[in-house]
């Protein structure tokens, strides 16, 4: 689903295609759920924080591909008070995930300045933009969890008080994006005004959820993909949005963790 306004002003236009980014979603899903999923989505756009679209596209795609099978990443939430602690949190634990600190600062530009439908490419010592189409970036999609994996998951977010569509929905993307060999990290912040807490999802640290990553009613906000030298950006994008990935299995879901505790237990 894609969700979209047509911007009134040229001050307004955040993109040279004049539409404003309102709302979007995919996955994979049984046929017998797509009425379903196809509602909730709808309502989704209708509701956004970020107003009432003008456009809202639903594709729905038959796919016969057998999916890949894969794990969840591990989750945890980071304990975090303010936006100025998550920014220096996310600093520390992108160096210590080899990231320069010059692809952290274009990543932070790349959110700040927000509206892209999709995550930007970056590389992660050069800070080089790898995505083919800038104002959009990558989409990822054909993203899907198993009925069983699902149910599991669900039990262990509830005991976290996060049983939500966004942290489900979030963590079943982050750990498509982290089976690619070629991804180091993935940053995320909502670009929703009033949803702060993003994450950095990597295969070495897992699903580090970052609560207070933003003041409240900031619209900034995307997705950064860093990926390691020599990674080819068309098959990575290819891997993201048409490669169909199945989550069958649930790596533990723990509460709030240290920034000294996720160093500790990783330079053992
Ligand atoms: P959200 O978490 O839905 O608030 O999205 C935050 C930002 O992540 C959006 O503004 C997009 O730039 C990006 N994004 C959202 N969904 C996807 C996706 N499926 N694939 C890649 N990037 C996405």
């Amino acid at each position: 689903m894609r969700a979209s306004k047509k911007s009134r002003s040229a001050e307004k236009t955040r993109n040279s295609s004049g539409e404003t980014h309102i709302s979007g979603a995919e996955g994979l899903f049984n046929s017998s759920d797509i009425q379903k999923i196809a509602k909730n989505f709808i309502e989704r756009a209708l509701h956004h924080e970020r107003g009432t679209p003008d456009t809202i596209v639903i594709t729905i795609e038959s796919i016969q591909e057998s999916q890949r099978k894969i794990s969840s990443l591990p989750l945890s939430t980071l304990r975090c008070h303010f936006p100025s602690e998550s920014k220096h949190f996310i600093q520390k634990i992108l160096r210590f995930l080899g990231i320069s600190a010059r692809a952290i600062q274009a990543a932070d530009r790349i959110i700040q300045h927000g509206n892209m439908r999709g995550a930007s490419i970056l590389h992660e010592k050069t800070a080089r933009r790898l995505e083919h189409n800038k104002m959009r970036g990558v989409r990822v999609s054909r993203f899907g969890i198993h009925k069983t994996a699902g149910k599991k998951l669900g039990m262990q977010l509830s005991r976290l008080g996060i049983h939500t569509d966004t942290v489900t929905e979030a963590l079943i993307l982050a750990s498509k994006v982290a089976s690619c060999s070629g991804v180091v990290a993935e940053l995320c912040v909502s670009d929703d005004p009033h949803y702060t807490t993003g994450y950095i999802a990597s295969e070495k640290l897992g699903y580090l959820r970052i609560p207070k990553i933003k003041r409240k009613g900031s619209r900034a906000g995307g997705r950064v993909f860093f990926v390691k030298d020599g990674t080819d950006a068309s098959s990575l994008a290819h891997y993201l949005e048409r490669v169909p990935v199945l989550i069958t299995h649930i790596a533990p879901c723990r509460k709030t963790v240290t920034i000294d505790e996720i160093q500790d237990r990783h330079n053992k």
